[in-house]
C-alpha cells in the first residue's frame, strides 16, 4: 500500500488498484472519484455532501449505480439508472454485514454505527447523573452498607457534621462535582473518537502537510492543533465547574482570571506538550512494535522532570512568600513540629500562598523534589484556622515529607505505566485493525502516522479514566499514612490531638462543603483523599498512647 496523507494505491491479487483521491469536495472530506487498474479507469465515483453514485465498467460498458444511504450514512441499497434497486445491505450492530442481495460491485458499506453507539452510551451516563432525583433528606448510609474498615469502626456520633442548609448545599454540590467529573471523562474520550470518525485527524494531518515542508514542524503544527481543539472542546464543561465553584462561594475567582488561567494552562500545554507528543509520534514511527517501552523509558526523566519544576510553574498562577515574613509566630511553631520530626525543612522552605484572592477553601501541600522540595499553606488557612490545627495539617503534610510519599508514588506510577503503556499500546493496535480503513490509517503501520497516534491518546485516556479508582486508592493510602504521622506529630505539642484532628477535619470539610455521608462506591472511585467523615471518625479513636502505648511513628 502507498500513502499520500490519503491511500493511493491498494495491490491485491498482483492487480495495483491506483486511487485519484479528490481533497475538496462537497462531502468535506478528501474522497475517492476514481479507480485506476493499469492505467485504465475502471470506476467513478460522484460526491454531493456524501457518496452520490459509483460508474463502473461491467463487462466494457459503463454501469451507474446509486447509492440510498441510512441516517448514518451507510449505504443500504443500490440502483441503477432506470431507479430500480439492484442491491440491498443489511448489517449487525457492529457494522457486519449479515445480509446482502445483488452483485454489484461496491467498496462502499457501513459508516459509523459504533460512534453513534458511544454517543448513545454518553448520553445515556449523562442522563443518568443529570436526572438522579436530588434527595437531600438522604439517610447516613447504614452500617450494612458501610465498607469493612479496618482503621474507623461505623458509630453512632459522626464525627464531621454540617449545620442542615450547608448539608444540603453538600449533597446538592457533590452531585453536580460527580456528574461533571463522568461527563468530562466521557466528553474527552468523545471528542477524540469523533476527531478519528469522522476523519478530521486524518484531514488535520494532511491540511499540516499542504502548508509546511518539513515533516517535525507539520507534526508540531499537528499536535499544537490537537491540544487546542481538545481544550476549547472541554472549555464549556470547565467553565459550568466554575459557574458551580462561584455559586456555592467555594471560587471567589473572576471570570476574566479565570480565562487567564485556561490560557496559561492552553500555553503551557502547547509550549511542553506539543514537542513531547511529537517525540513520542516519532518513537512509534521508529519503532512500531517496541514503541511502548520507549514510550514508557522515554517519560520516565520527563516524570521526573515535571515533578522538580512543578514550583517553578506554580509562581504563574499563584503569589507565594515566605511563610516567616508575616508569620513568624506561627513558623517558630512549626519549628517545633520540624524538631519532633526530624525533617530539615527549613523556615526558608515554608511559603504561604495567596489563595484568598481565588477560593475560601483551606489547603496545604508539599511539592517538588530535591532543591524544589517545599511546604505551602493557603492563606485562607492561616488566616481562618487555629495555629493548634495549622500545625496537624502541617504534621500531615511532614509525613509526606518523611515518609517519602512523593518518591513512592512516582516509583508506582513508573511500574503502572508499564503496563498502562503495554495495554494500551495493544488495544490501539486492535482499535487500529478495527476501524483503521474508516478513520483513514496506513494498513501496515497503523499507529505510526499522526492520526494513528491519536488511536493511541484515545487508549491512554480511556485507561485513564479505568485506572482513576485505582490511582485514588493508592493516593488514599498514603493520606491516610500521612493522616497518622500529622496526629503523632503533634502529640505533645498541642493539648489534645484527638480534638484537634476532628475540629480541623471538620474546618476543611465546611470549606469545600464536603459531603458528610458520600456512597462507598463514590469514595472508592473519585476520593484522591479518604472522606473527611473518614478521616475524623479515625481521629477521634486515635490515641496510641492511651493505657502506656506507643505510635507507630513515635515512641512517645
Ligand atoms: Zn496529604
Amino acid at each position: 500500500m502507498l500513502y499520500d496523507g490519503n491511500r493511493v494505491a491498494k495491490t491485491a491479487n498482483g492487480l495495483t488498484t491506483r486511487y485519484l483521491v479528490d481533497e475538496r469536495n462537497p462531502s468535506g472530506l478528501p474522497q475517492v472519484v476514481e479507480e485506476t487498474v493499469n492505467g485504465v479507469v475502471t470506476r467513478q465515483y460522484t460526491y454531493g455532501l456524501q457518496l452520490i453514485s459509483e460508474n463502473q465498467l461491467v463487462n466494457n460498458a459503463w454501469t451507474p449505480s446509486f447509492y440510498v444511504q441510512d441516517g448514518s450514512g451507510s449505504v443500504r441499497q443500490l440502483t441503477n439508472s432506470a431507479q430500480a434497486v439492484t442491491d440491498t445491505y443489511d448489517y449487525d450492530a457492529f457494522g457486519n454485514k449479515v445480509n446482502s442481495t445483488g452483485t454489484t460491485a461496491n467498496n462502499y458499506l457501513y459508516r459509523g454505527g459504533a460512534l453513534r453507539k458511544l454517543l448513545m452510551l454518553c448520553l445515556a451516563l449523562l442522563l443518568v447523573g443529570l436526572i438522579a432525583p436530588p434527595c437531600p433528606a438522604e439517610p447516613a448510609p447504614a452500617s450494612t452498607a458501610a465498607p469493612s474498615s479496618t482503621t474507623a469502626s461505623p458509630t453512632s456520633t459522626q464525627a464531621y457534621s454540617l449545620p442542615p442548609d450547608k448539608l444540603a448545599k453538600a449533597i446538592t454540590l457533590s452531585r453536580i462535582d460527580i456528574t461533571l467529573d463522568i461527563a468530562g471523562s466521557l466528553w474527552g474520550l468523545a471528542v477524540l473518537w469523533l476527531l478519528l470518525a469522522t476523519r478530521w485527524a486524518a484531514a488535520l494531518s494532511a491540511w499540516t502537510e499542504s502548508l509546511l515542508r518539513r515533516r517535525w514542524m507539520q507534526g508540531l503544527l499537528f499536535f499544537a492543533a490537537l491540544i487546542v481543539i481538545t481544550t476549547l472542546a472541554s472549555l464549556p464543561l470547565d467553565a459550568i465547574g466554575h459557574a458551580v465553584s462561584r455559586h456555592y462561594e467555594i471560587s471567589v475567582q473572576n471570570w476574566a482570571d479565570w480565562l487567564g488561567e485556561q490560557s496559561k494552562n492552553l500555553g503551557l500545554a502547547l509550549l511542553f506538550g506539543a514537542p513531547v507528543l511529537l517525540f513520542f509520534n516519532w518513537i512509534v514511527s521508529v519503532s512500531p512494535r517496541r514503541y511502548w517501552a520507549w514510550i514508557w523509558l522515554a517519560s520516565l526523566p520527563l516524570i521526573l522532570i515535571s515533578v522538580f519544576a512543578a514550583p517553578l510553574i506554580d509562581p504563574l498562577y499563584n503569589k507565594f512568600e515566605p511563610l516567616a515574613k508575616t508569620h513568624p509566630t506561627l513558623v517558630t511553631r512549626l519549628e517545633q513540629v520540624v524538631a519532633r520530626t526530624g525533617t530539615k525543612i527549613a523556615p526558608e522552605r515554608m511559603f504561604l500562598m495567596k489563595a484568598s484572592e481565588k477560593s475560601n477553601g483551606l489547603n496545604a501541600y508539599v511539592t517538588g523534589i530535591g532543591s524544589t522540595k517545599r511546604f505551602v499553606l493557603w492563606d485562607t488557612a492561616t488566616d481562618r484556622l487555629p495555629d493548634d490545627e495549622v500545625l496537624f495539617i502541617f504534621g500531615h503534610e511532614s509525613g509526606h515529607y518523611v515518609l517519602n510519599h512523593i518518591p513512592k508514588e512516582l516509583t508506582g506510577m513508573a511500574a503502572g505505566l508499564f503496563f498502562v503503556l503495554l495495554g494500551c499500546a495493544t488495544f490501539a493496535g486492535w482499535l487500529a485493525r478495527r476501524f483503521g480503513a474508516r478513520w483513514g490509517l496506513d494498513e501496515a503501520t497503523p499507529l505510526s502516522s499522526r492520526q494513528g497516534f491519536v488511536v493511541l491518546l484515545f487508549a491512554l485516556s480511556l485507561a485513564g479514566v479505568v485506572l482513576q479508582p485505582a490511582a485514588n486508592t493508592f493516593s488514599r493510602h498514603f493520606e491516610h499514612e500521612a493522616d497518622i504521622y500529622g496526629q503523632e506529630a503533634i502529640h505533645g505539642l498541642v493539648a489534645d490531638p484527638q480534638k484537634t484532628a476532628v475540629s480541623a477535619f471538620n474546618h476543611l470539610g465546611e470549606a469545600w462543603l464536603e459531603d458528610p455521608n458520600p456512597s462507598p462506591f463514590v469514595e472508592f472511585w473519585e476520593y484522591s483523599h479518604p472522606s473527611v467523615q473518614t478521616r475524623a471518625n479515625f481521629a477521634m479513636h486515635y490515641d496510641p498512647w492511651a493505657n502506656g502505648g506507643r505510635g507507630r511513628f513515635f515512641g512517645k
